[in-house]
């Protein structure tokens, strides 16, 4: 398994950069995780849209989803000449509703699979997750502290990595990131704005208590506001990590297994 980062800046890049977007690779093949502002450029760097199967988009907020609309035109023409057969799996919450109604006509490239319609399971026990799967690779949606209906994933392929997405620390992400080869977690905050992040993020520090909490055994901090100071961010995690933190980098890859 592997995971490359496309974006990590919210709710805007810096020069260059792009949002929340990043690409699985493992024996279910080629997966887009978010789709932010800019991700589709930075996927092509990568992979041709032509073998990317799946896409799991964990809310839908613009720096989460946006490039939905790059990729859907890009897959539209491919199916149209004949250069693949099959659609887009798209993985996305069904509210609000009228996102998810313009992302459902998208027919022509995508196969739209809502998240509230996949099975309910307790994974781990006592946590109640939705259950989808892109060939052998599994995806368990836990619900999310955030503004608007979202998801963490915890991903179970050749390795197990968790994504937070947007959210506020929770014992259930927690129990979800409990000894995670690799957890990506927000950091969209630094020391001072607890307040702010309230009950829709989490700060670098925050973040950093979260993954000692459930002792993973490394932690990627991510979503990160453009004006901050990231190594101040990295200061602050690890701190509260007891151990190396690692920046998302766009470009960069990572490897579990
Ligand atoms: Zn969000
Ligand atoms: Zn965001």
């Amino acid at each position: 398994m592997r995971i490359t980062v496309l974006g990590c800046w919210a709710p805007y890049p810096r020069p260059g950069g792009a949002c929340s977007g990043y690409l699985l690779q493992d024996a279910g093949g080629n997966v887009l995780i978010d789709a932010g502002h800019g991700s589709f450029s930075h996927l092509t760097r990568f992979i041709h849209h032509g073998d990317l199967r799946a896409a799991v988009i964990t809310h839908l907020h613009p720096d989460h989803y946006v490039d939905l609309h790059c990729l859907r035109h890009a897959v539209a023409a491919e199916l149209m000449h004949n250069r693949r057969q099959r659609k887009v799996q798209l993985f996305i919450p069904s509210e609000p509703v009228h996102i998810f109604a313009e992302l459902s006509a998208c027919t022509d490239a995508f196969e739209i699979i809502p998240i509230e319609s996949l099975p309910e399971e307790e994974v781990p026990p006592g946590v109640r997750v939705r259950c989808g799967s892109v060939g052998p690779v599994q995806f368990f949606f836990l619900p999310a502290r955030h503004s608007l209906p979202a998801y963490s994933l915890g991903i179970e392929g050749s390795g197990y990595m968790v994504y937070s997405g947007d959210t506020a620390p929770t014992e259930e992400l927690a129990a979800l990131a409990r000894e995670a080869g690799i957890f990506l977690c927000e950091a969209s905050g630094q020391d001072g704005d607890e307040e702010h992040c309230g009950d829709r993020h989490m700060t670098a520090r925050q973040a950093g208590a979260l993954a000692r909490q459930a002792k993973v055994k490394e932690l990627i901090i991510t979503h990160f506001f453009p004006e901050y100071d990231l190594e101040a961010l990295r200061a602050q995690a690890g701190a509260a990590f007891g151990g190396r933190v690692e920046l998302a980098t766009e470009g960069d890859t990572y490897f579990l297994y």
